[in-house]
């Protein structure tokens, strides 16, 4: 019998555009002999589109038009065997639809309620990281209404931690609504649109030195593996929205360029960052590695991560012999896997 696939994508996040790459590639992929795939596209209203509208979207990244309440869809998406909910950023990664995807009863990629929500705060993630003796840079939280009433507390935790800083909204993703603040003068814009986006902001200190970026995938569940390590390098200032979508911008190396015990030692942190988090099914795991002191910092667990054909996710399970369509397959079967 083939399994019915629900596949999610699009939702109301800065991230729609990158779900709805995402989801053209893992449509594709899904062997068609095994499942029987639908896609629906949650516009950036939270309607989820009929069938005619889902496929303009994913045609031509336009999500208009019409639409359901989440609520009379989930009632309708009891047929399915699992759901892939290939969102991201808030009201898609973050456990909002995982709870009502287990409240309907239905199997569904990834990680649960707890798993999303705390891996998509930056700040509930690395107070639990720290907790699980995972380094990390140092940061400080600040709220909209303290920067509102008291905006002299929230300077002053920036100075604590000294320029340059990053300002970033504690519950988003590909970017959105970060700074690189290299002087006092430019905080305050900095912290404004980090506001704008979140009601939570996370202040982080910077390496001593211009950090590399590595990353590694996880797949599994209560028994993970990791993926060899990846890289990037890219020539701007800090891997910004451009510079990720942006063809060109950003290189991917693959195995990263680092010692072999260095490598091992950011797969072992990232399977137990994953344990700490309580995570499911996949992530990749972000890493700040400063060659000079040898020393490894987590920055960040996605628990969706881009996943198109050349996203760094998949690339990095097909260096270690496994396809885009095997692990598509994988993850669903990972979905309808007890626990
Ligand atoms: P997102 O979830 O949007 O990807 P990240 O926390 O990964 O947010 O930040 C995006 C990028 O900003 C990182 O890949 C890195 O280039 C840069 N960056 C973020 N925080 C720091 C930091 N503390 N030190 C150096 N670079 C950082
Ligand atoms: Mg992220
Ligand atoms: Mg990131």
């Amino acid at each position: 019998m083939k399994k019915r696939i629900l596949l999610l994508a699009g939702g109301q996040s800065g991230e729609h555009e990158v779900s709805l790459m995402s989801a053209r590639s893992v449509l594709a992929a899904l062997p068609r002999d095994q499942f029987d795939v639908t896609p629906v596209v949650i516009s950036k209203q939270g309607r989820w589109l009929p069938p005619t509208g889902t496929q303009r979207a994913l045609e031509t990244g336009e999500a208009a038009g019409g639409g359901d309440l989440v609520l009379h869809r989930v009632a309708s998406a009891e047929g399915y065997d699992a759901v892939f909910p290939l969102l991201h950023g808030p009201m898609g990664e973050d456990g909002t639809i995982q709870g009502l995807l287990t409240l309907a009863g239905i199997p569904f990629v990834g990680s649960g309620v707890l798993g999303s929500a705390v891996s998509m705060d930056k700040v509930m993630t690395k107070q639990v990281l720290a907790s699980a003796g995972i380094a990390q840079v140092e940061w400080r939280l600040a709220l909209r209404r303290e920067w509102r009433d008291h905006p002299e507390g929230v300077t002053a935790r920036a100075a604590e931690l000294g320029f340059p800083l990053f300002v970033k909204p504690a519950n988003l993703g590909s970017s959105v609504g970060i700074s690189k603040v290299s002087h006092a003068r430019d905080l305050q814009a900095a912290l404004d649109l980090a506001f704008s986006l979140d009601r939570r902001v996370i202040l982080e200190a910077m390496t001593s030195h211009k950090p590399r970026e590595v990353e590694v995938g996880i797949l599994g569940n209560d028994a993970p593996m990791a993926s060899p390590v990846g890289e990037l390098s890219f020539d701007s200032e800090f891997y910004d929205y451009e510079t990720k979508y942006t063809e060109g911008r950003a290189q991917m190396h693959i195995p990263a360029r680092m010692p072999r015990e260095m490598s091992e030692r950011v797969r072992e942190m990232a399977l137990h960052a994953f344990r700490a988090l309580d995570c499911a099914g996949l992530a990749r795991v972000d890493f700040f590695y400063v060659e000079e002191t040898g020393e490894l910092f987590l920055n960040e667990v996605n628990t969706m991560p881009g996943f198109t054909t050349t996203s760094m996710y998949p690339k990095l399970f097909e260096a270690a012999g496994i396809g885009y369509s095997e692990l598509v397959t994988r993850l669903v079967t990972l979905a309808l896997e007890e626990r």
